[in-house]
């Protein structure tokens, strides 16, 4: 194994060049956009790492899918799914052009930013700052890691640049989507953003998701089974965007991809991967990353379809 993850790291490395740290959040830019790691969890507890997977990066959009699964376990699948949908959009991350559709009213699914910013409304507590909370202490959980935290630099860097978040967020306070104070939400969708992990944090995640939910060292239910497939479908059809479709061709395993370059991706009932490499293509998806999985999935036979 290790051996295959040190070719498929040498694969990657072929495509940093090819993409760029993500621009528009100035920290980010900040980043050494040849950083490529890898992370593989099993779910016999056998784990193998090469690369900078120790390196910590913030998991941006990754953390909708934790933000999906604890709101679906604060308000169940009805009320979730009243507010976003479940289609993939073909869209870039940050479109705000199909809100406007008279015919849908809500945002098309919850792993683009706009239908990520009104799941976030759904976690429970009594403000953003309660929010925020409980989003943190739930990647603890799921990432058995409690010293996970937020990345202020990051956070602070988008809060003054996010325009269009912000825009995403008034207009649909304006169609009724968003009924909370915008400023306060938008603020707990930064700070969701600027959590900080590494590939090994990921892979973790990835397991306990391809573990149906059930932690691999205590054996508890820490996400009920219903969830998981719930969650993993959308990060199939979803997950990488308007690449999720090429993804399923090229990989074809559940995963989600975020703006600093990590990738998260769980194989049911086998193993979680955590990928890190902040040089993205035009979509926003890690370049090299997606090069060691689409080596990997070849390699370990691991597309699911
Ligand atoms: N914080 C980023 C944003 O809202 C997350 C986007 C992403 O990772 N694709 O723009």
């Amino acid at each position: 194994m290790e051996k295959i993850l040190q070719q498929a790291l040498e694969h990657g490395k072929k495509y940093t060049h090819l993409g760029k740290s993500a621009g528009y959040i100035p920290e980010l830019q900040k980043v050494p956009a040849t950083d490529l790691g890898i992370y593989i969890e099993t779910l016999e507890g056998d784990a193998y790492g090469v690369g900078d997977y120790e390196k910590k990066f913030t998991i941006q959009s990754i953390s909708k899918v934790l933000v999906l699964t604890l709101a679906l376990m604060d308000n169940g699948p009805d009320k979730v799914f009243e507010k976003v949908g479940m289609e993939a959009t073909g869209d870039p991350f940050n479109s705000i052009v199909k809100l406007e559709l008279k015919s849908l009213q809500k945002p098309l699914n919850p792993m683009i930013n706009a239908g990520a910013i009104a799941t976030t409304s759904l976690i429970g507590g009594k403000d953003g700052t309660e929010q925020i909370e409980r989003i943190v202490e739930f990647a603890r959980l799921v990432s058995g890691n409690a010293s996970i935290g937020i990345n202020e630099a990051v956070y602070k860097s988008e809060a003054q640049t996010g325009d269009r978040n912000r825009s995403l967020a008034y207009f649909m306070k304006s169609c009724g989507v968003i009924l909370e104070d915008v400023e306060a939400l938008i603020h707990v969708y930064f700070k969701q953003c600027a959590m900080e992990m590494t590939c090994k944090d990921l892979a973790r995640i990835g397991a306990l998701y391809s573990n149906n939910g059930i932690c691999l060292e205590t054996g508890k239910q820490i996400i009920p089974k219903s969830i998981t497939r719930m969650v993993t479908a959308i990060m199939t059809t979803c997950g990488l965007y308007d690449a999720s479709g090429e993804f399923a061709v090229q990989v074809g395993v559940p995963a989600k991809s975020g703006v600093g370059g990590g990738i998260l991706a769980t194989v049911p009932n086998k193993l979680g991967i955590g990928v890190y490499g902040p040089a993205l293509d035009e979509k926003g998806n890690s370049t090299g990353g997606i090069k060691m999985l689409s080596y990997l999935s070849d390699a370990l036979e691991l597309s699911i379809f």
